[in-house]
């Protein structure tokens, strides 16, 4: 029970994000239906010039989901059957499904265990003659380590996709990500970052033959109405989420820049906390927190008892691709990729949006203190903490009469 003393912190809460946004949201809906023009048409061509223009890149096309973007951004770098292409072992699974439907073989690598994301300095050992393309997540927000990345691609030339889903307006030595690779897929899935009212995803490049082959194939591979020159799909962005994308794009940095001081001050309050990791961030990027992760060895306890303070968590991701009974015709084993696997046991996501209120991140903060200071105090025990937990509700009780 939450006691009336008791903040509530949200893992999210777009509708907070909402408020001040919502008129202008829905007088863009409005013209769309004017127009009626419910599937591409002016609010997806006018999303796609912004959103260009916002990573700083010739061409973004409009598509319907983050998945959609890395299975066209493969078939747009000629992945098929008989490829491999390697990614992590550390990110949402559709990063591999992309993989996947193309025909190709997910060849995972292990990540950074500062920062999370593709170890670099792993990936020469997966290259064999039939890879084609390597796709670097840009995790929870932080850009991967894209100089060595492409040094290796070109060295063995291969395509270089990036994940860009978790990381809209992040920069990588001053760079937006995405336009860094061959191309870059996004996500507008609601929770992310920038997010629409339904399923949406965008591929940026600065390759005008990649951009014309994703054009053509997400809308049923006719450059021409009725004249299929590629094997299609029905991958076409809505008008109605292009103008959602619209006006919320106009806000992602103040967004992202707020999400970012949250951070610093979760970084500051968290840094000396005993038992906790932080996740490093490299100086040469501008993370745009997706996500706010630490690690601690008690981490379900830590989230139990955190839900009991009123504050909600997530685990991103609590199963490894290469453990997930989808991936097992991968062939990989427990203990293949060590540090991915004892991030997902170790890992919790805090709360992390724009509209978190300092008190709400101190609360956060404070919570975590008191639960890792008593398991490395020897009053770690379950007996000793609800003798606290009651104790403190006594008060709180007490102190509402
Ligand atoms: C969200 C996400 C995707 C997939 O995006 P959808 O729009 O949900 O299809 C792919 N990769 C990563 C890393 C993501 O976080």
């Amino acid at each position: 029970m939450v006691s009336s003393t008791q903040m509530t912190v949200p893992f999210l809460d777009l509708g907070a994000q909402l408020g001040a946004i919502e008129a202008d949201i829905k007088q863009a809906i409005d013209r769309v239906i004017a127009a009626q023009s419910f599937v591409l048409g002016p609010s997806v061509e006018q999303f796609e010039e912004h959103f260009a223009a916002y990573c700083a890149i010739r061409y973004a096309l409009g598509v319907s989901s983050g998945t959609a973007a890395l299975h066209l951004a493969l078939l747009a770098c000629g992945i098929g059957p008989g490829d491999e292409v390697i990614t992590t072992a550390h990110t949402f699974i559709a990063t591999c499904w992309a993989i996947t439907y193309a025909g190709a073989r997910p060849v995972l690598v292990d990540v950074d265990p500062e920062t999370l994301t593709i170890d670099p300095q792993r990936i020469p050992a997966a290259v064999t003659a039939r890879t084609r393309a390597i796709i670097p997540v840009h995790l929870y927000g932080q850009p991967a380590d894209m100089d060595p990345i492409m040094a290796i691609a070109r060295q063995h030339r291969l395509a270089v996709v990036e994940d860009a889903c978790q990381a809209h307006g992040a920069r990588y030595k001053g760079r937006r990500v995405g336009s860094i690779g061959d191309i870059g897929c996004f996500s507008f899935y609601p929770g992310k970052n920038l997010g629409a009212f339904g399923e949406a995803g965008a591929v940026v490049t600065d390759d005008a033959t990649l951009a014309a082959a994703v054009r053509t194939q997400r809308n049923h591979g006719q450059a021409q109405r009725y004249h299929h020159d590629l094997l299609g799909f029905n991958y076409r962005m809505d008008g109605i989420q292009a103008a959602v994308l619209n006006v919320k794009l106009r806000h992602l940095d103040r967004w992202n820049s707020r999400r970012r001081a949250h951070a610093h001050t979760y970084d500051a309050l968290l840094a000396a906390c005993p038992g906790l990791r932080l996740t490093h961030q490299r100086g040469d990027s501008e993370s745009v927190y997706h996500l706010y992760v630490v690690r601690s060895h008690r981490r379900d306890a830590l989230r139990a008892y955190l839900a009991e303070q009123g504050i909600d968590t997530g685990i991103h991701y609590p199963v490894p691709i290469h453990r997930q009974p989808a991936y097992a015709e991968l062939g990989y084993a427990a203990g293949d990729f060590p540090i991915t696997e004892e991030a997902c046991v170790t890992l919790l996501s805090l709360p992390m949006y724009a509209e978190l209120t300092p008190l709400q991140v101190s609360y956060v903060a404070q919570a975590v203190w008191q639960f890792q200071t008593w398991q490395t105090t020897g009053q770690g025990d379950r007996a000793t903490r609800d003798a606290r937990v009651d104790d403190r509700e006594r008060q709180n009780r007490l102190w509402r009469v």
